[in-house]
């Protein structure tokens, strides 16, 4: 393609006109089909499709660049076979790549040096796929695991997730620590932070995540604390329920060691053994002192009855 026809694409995604001089042209390499470090590659076909997705998205250099307008944006794409070249698992190796423009400004000079002199150019890129196929089973890793580790090998056939079905590429930047050997690829996989957790449980050689999955994986976390926190609340009530109804049915058990062989059960089971010994209670006709009610100690009391 000649600069003409470059500057006419170029054109049609900038405001004002541009003149060759104005811009500053280069490739980049956005991603490939090798397996990458997280054991995950794309298809060719998932080439093609985001091939048509990153044209006319806006890469950043780093988040603090933004916002001084040091951004490039793709204004072609194309995948490229590399003759010769073959991926780990031996299929034709392909590449995404892209031509980028700046426009040249006093900022940016220093910037377009490291870019000429080859010192910025791995490039990470945020996408999102439909589906993980296992290499082994052929499963969809995303919607459910199956029995196989990425990374592992199972009858000499390495486990990898092979990302098809990308339906969303939404940025490029140029990073320090690409994922892929050749290219920089965060992969977002979906909007749910299931999605995030499954991909976290999935990585026993190391993730890269994007803010978004950060962000959602961490609010993730704080539901959990929340959740874990009842369950000790709760759990902290069976058991001193449990110790007064031994002291109420049992008199002559020291109550307190009695529950201590109880405290590896979990709270369904505590819950149910406190059940039976109220059932029983009632049945005798004792009196139900305070069961189920205010805790008559301060929780640090329990301290002994905690997991
Ligand atoms: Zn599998």
């Amino acid at each position: 393609m000649n600069i003409e026809n470059e500057m006419e694409l170029i054109n049609s995604y900038s405001r004002k006109e541009l003149k060759e001089e104005d811009v500053y042209v280069f490739n980049v390499t956005l991603c490939d089909n090798e397996i990458d470090r997280d054991y995950e590659r794309f298809t060719k076909e998932s080439l093609d499709g985001l091939c048509e997705m990153f044209c006319g998205k806006t890469g950043i250099f780093d988040h603090n660049m933004k916002a001084q307008g040091q951004s490039a944006r793709i204004f072609k794409t194309w995948v490229e076979e590399v003759q010769g070249k073959m991926t780990s698992d031996s299929q034709q190796y392909y590449r995404l790549r892209a031509r980028a423009y700046m426009v040249r400004t006093e900022n940016n000079k220093a910037l377009i040096d490291e870019i000429d002199g080859g010192i910025k150019k791995e490039v990470s890129v945020g996408c999102a796929v439909k589906e993980i196929r296992c290499s082994v089973c052929g499963a969809d890793m995303k919607s459910h695991c199956c029995e196989h580790v990425k990374g592992r090998t199972y009858s000499g056939k390495l486990c990898f997730g092979i990302l098809t079905n990308p339906y969303d590429a939404y940025e490029w930047s140029f990073v320090a620590v690409p994922s892929q050997r050749e290219a920089g690829v965060t992969k977002a996989f979906g909007q749910d932070e299931t999605d995030v957790v499954s991909l976290v449980k999935n990585a026993p050689q190391g993730i890269t995540l994007s803010e978004t999955q950060v962000t959602k994986l961490s609010s993730y976390i704080e539901g959990l604390e929340r959740t874990k926190s009842d369950a000790s609340f709760c759990r902290e009530r069976l058991l001193c329920d449990l110790r007064k109804c031994v002291l109420i049915s049992m008199p002559e058990v020291d109550a307190g060691n009695f529950v201590k062989g109880f405290e590896n059960m979990d709270i369904n089971e505590l819950s149910n053994l406190c059940e039976q010994f109220k059932t029983r209670i009632a049945k005798t006709q004792l009196p139900l002192v305070q069961l189920g009610g205010k805790k008559e100690k301060h929780p640090t009391d329990n301290g002994a009855f905690r997991i």
